[in-house]
């Protein structure tokens, strides 16, 4: 099935290989209805060749955008704002909340940029125990997801990112299940859709997508909401792993995802075509275009 949309991708305005105008045309290839752009917002921290003035053209080069494929495909402006840094971010119209770092013995490092990077702070900062560090993830996330205003979550088990096989530790452990399920309790609670995302897979790290099952099917019984993104930071993986998110979401009892529109959310059934999705609703968190 295609489900003909993907709210999280980046543009050469942040860490992207394509322009905007290429994701558009990759995504009309594709047959989409709707592109969401989520640029990663400036930090002083985050190696990513972007500013607030780049944020400025990001966003003006997409109004344009908009305007010259107006009727062919939705085009949404939107920003990925990471957690550890506070700043105003009115001018988009919709958020992704996302936590890639941590902020450990006054020091903040990458929980995805590599292995190395991760092995490394993991032994520095958390004397190699893997479920520390989990845990203390975990616990951002939770805080994350409690003062979160943004359209949905991104990646709340980014910590998994190289861990697949149990490389590191294993997902099942209720160490790292326990703080797990906390973040998505406060995520539905909230009513945040989480991000079912397949960037790992395109980069090589992963075949399977994140969250992992266990998560899935702790979101479904808890009523929560997923959305299937591929976190693109090139045409070619705008829809990466896609069929196998739905099959992973159906397995795990979901019989609809969420999938963004200009006009807000609406729900896309699991089973039949994306062409006839069942009930069309207001996003919380969204901003009117
Ligand atoms: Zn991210
Ligand atoms: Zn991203």
């Amino acid at each position: 099935m295609n489900l003909r949309s993907n709210a999280h991708c980046h543009t050469v305005y942040c860490d992207g290989k394509n322009t905007p105008e290429e994701m558009i045309r990759a995504a009309l290839e594709r047959n989409f209805v709707s592109l969401g752009f989520s640029i990663h917002g400036w930090t002083p921290y985050e190696p990513t060749p972007t500013s607030i003035e780049r944020e400025a053209e990001y966003r003006a080069e997409l109004r344009a955008l908009r305007e010259k494929y107006r009727g062919r495909i939705e085009i949404l402006i939107g920003a990925e704002r990471d957690f550890l840094y506070e700043r105003d971010f009115s001018d988009y119209e919709y958020l992704i909340d996302s936590a890639h770092c941590l902020e450990r013995d006054g020091e903040i490092f990458d929980v995805d940029w590599s292995p190395e990077v991760t092995e490394r702070a993991v032994e520095r900062h958390f004397g190699g125990d893997y479920y520390a560090y989990c845990r203390a993830y975990y616990e951002q996330e939770a805080r994350l997801c409690e003062k979160s205003d943004a359209a949905f979550i991104g990646h709340i088990d980014l910590v998994s990112k190289f861990n697949e096989g149990n490389r590191c530790f294993d997902e099942s452990d209720p160490r790292y299940l326990g703080p797990a399920m906390e973040a998505v309790e406060v995520a539905v609670r909230r009513g945040k859709p989480i991000e079912m995302n397949t960037g790992a897979i395109s980069r090589g790290y992963r075949t399977t997508p994140y969250p992992n099952p266990l998560l899935l099917r702790r979101i479904r019984e808890l009523g929560g909401e997923i959305i299937i993104n591929s976190d693109a930071h090139e045409a070619s993986a705008l829809d990466v792993g896609f069929d196998l998110c739905v099959e992973l979401a159906r397995s795990c009892g979901f019989d609809h995802v969420l999938r963004l529109r200009s006009h807000g959310f609406e729900e896309v059934g699991l089973v039949g075509s994306a062409d006839s999705p069942l009930l069309p609703r207001w996003g919380d968190g969204l901003l009117t275009p």
